[in-house]
């Protein structure tokens, strides 16, 4: 009889561990405090447009083949993908934008229209990134950070000074165009740090970006979840919705023996958290807790964010599915997110429309929108503040796509700081967890597993590898390598 093992959370690290656990013989049970499964891509559905809650952008397809080939399985046995042609928008002023096409060969002549040379100095740079790509997401990413050693191979030996440099450095080095070192540095935003703190190494988003591409999975980032759900309860995993895991029973060992969920005492043999990682250590007595109030309080959280779900009754002109808002500086937004804490003056801004790709999405000739604003976490979240930003923002999107779209507001639904702290336990309200910057990185991130309790497991955006979906269903496969090989 293999033991019986309780998760907490059911985001995709721990339905990805979930899976893993399961089809090694243990008898795993989901406990989600929410109605919904999927941790932060939930889904809103309201007069028949559906919005995903947090993720959006479906990047490194390989990741998922690889955590479905894992079990046996494809992709495409739980939900359809579509690669996005072009992948995204991006606006620098009125009529002024750049789309980033599906096609490499494309991608350069738009940079080279852009500025001469540029398409060259592309090459150079993406020759880099998927060299970047094959160590860290083909082998770094899957080591546990139990060991700086880890890190230490021929390959990121030789690459030493792409930790010294930055991408903000690579990106000026390599382009005179402001727009175009902004698109070379907007995906290291997904790893929730500035570009100029983030390692010149981790080129190897801007290769997803514009070499694996953008796709979408029909339905929405839900169906991924549905998928994952499907199988997990194929494998035989057991989901427990609404409920709360209030405390970390612990015994005279220094062992976990239960968790209480919604005020009842139920036991456990093995417990693997992919809640938030500060709240999780709140459950359990001071003295067996890992890290302090005054670890996390220097760290660098990634960005909360200000998010908008709005249905349109009617179909938008001149955005693609994902559209970015970059009319404003950079530097100044960043740095009201990560030096001084503030709301930015000028927002930048990302607008997904779904409905554009996805009949399913919104209701015929209605659009289906999400406007998100990344802010620093943790600052004052307020109705004015939240209705302020949306005033701001649409004064923008109608001025620069030439149309009116407050006039088609159907509803509105926003959610920020204070949602993200009272739906998922959220440290200071983080949407996308703890940074990847190069001091919180590997093993200088919260362990996988508990130093002071023997069968306590954490998993999930806090830990290793970091924040995003697919290091989210690879942080799932490292905490459950490392539980097995523990029994
Ligand atoms: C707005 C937004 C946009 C994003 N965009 C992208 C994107 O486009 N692409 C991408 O790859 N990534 C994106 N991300 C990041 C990505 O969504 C996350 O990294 C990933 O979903 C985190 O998964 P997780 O399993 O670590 O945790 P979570 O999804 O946070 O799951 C943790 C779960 O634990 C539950 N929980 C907490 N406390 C308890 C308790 N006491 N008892 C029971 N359950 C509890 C929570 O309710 C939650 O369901 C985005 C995130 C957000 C918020």
């Amino acid at each position: 009889m293999k033991k019986n093992i309780s998760i907490i959370g059911s985001g995709f690290a721990s339905i990805s561990a979930a899976c893993y656990l399961a089809k090694e013989g243990f008898n795993v049970t989901v406990y989600e405090k929410n109605v919904q499964l999927g941790g932060r891509a939930r889904q809103f559905e309201k007069d028949g447009f559906k919005f995903d809650m947090g993720p959006t952008w479906y990047w490194m397809p390989d990741v998922f083949e690889r955590f479905f080939a894992d079990f046996g399985r494809n992709p495409s046995d739980y939900y359809d993908l579509e690669r996005l042609g072009p992948a995204y928008r991006v606006y620098f002023g009125e009529q002024d934008y750049i789309d980033i096409s599906d096609n490499l060969e494309e991608i350069k002549s738009t940079f080279e229209k852009e500025e001469p040379q540029s398409s060259a100095a592309l090459t150079d740079f993406l020759k880099k990134a998927e060299f970047n790509y094959e160590v860290a997401i083909k082998d770094l990413v899957y080591k546990p950070g139990l060991s700086p050693f880890e890190l230490v191979t021929r390959s990121t030996v030789l690459e030493i000074p792409q930790f010294i440099g930055t991408i903000h450095d690579v990106a000026k080095r390599k382009f005179k165009s402001s727009k175009l070192r902004q698109i070379i540095e907007f995906p290291v935003l997904f790893l929730g740090a500035k570009p100029s703190m983030t390692p010149a190494f981790y080129s190897f988003m801007n290769f997803a970006d514009l070499s694996l591409g953008t796709w979408y999975p029909k339905g929405g980032m839900k169906s991924v979840v549905d998928g994952m759900i499907t199988m997990a309860k194929e494998l035989g995993v057991s989901f427990m919705t609404n409920a709360n895991v209030d405390q970390i029973i612990t015994g005279k060992n220094k062992e976990v023996k239960g968790i209480k969920v919604n005020g009842e005492i139920l036991s456990t043999e093995l417990l693997v958290s992919g809640a938030d990682y500060a709240h999780t250590e709140s459950l359990l007595p001071e003295e067996l807790r890992m890290y302090s109030e005054k670890y996390w309080q220097k760290r660098v959280m990634a960005p909360s964010s200000l998010l908008f779900y709005v249905g349109l009754d009617k179909k938008l002109d001149n955005v693609l599915h994902h559209t970015l808002f970059f009319d404003v500086p950079f530097d100044e937004h960043a740095r009201a997110i990560y030096d001084d804490p503030m709301w930015p003056k000028e927002p930048l801004f990302y607008a997904s429309f779904p409905s554009m790709t996805d009949d399913s999405i919104a209701p015929a000739g209605k659009e289906a929108a999400i406007f998100l604003i990344p802010l620093a976490p943790d600052l004052e979240d307020t109705e004015e503040l939240r209705e302020q930003y949306f005033d701001i923002i649409m004064t923008r999107l109608e001025k620069l796509t030439d149309q009116n779209v407050r006039s088609s507001i159907l509803f509105k639904e926003s959610y920020c700081v204070e949602d993200f702290k009272n739906d998922y336990n959220s440290y200071k309200g983080n949407a996308y967890g703890m940074a990847n910057t190069l001091l919180q990185t590997a093993f200088l991130r919260p362990k996988l597993r508990s130093k002071k309790i023997k069968n306590l497991y954490f998993t999930g955006q806090l830990t290793v590898p970091g924040p995003g979906v697919p290091p989210s269903l690879i942080s799932g496969k490292l905490v459950s390598d490392l539980l097995i090989k523990d029994q």
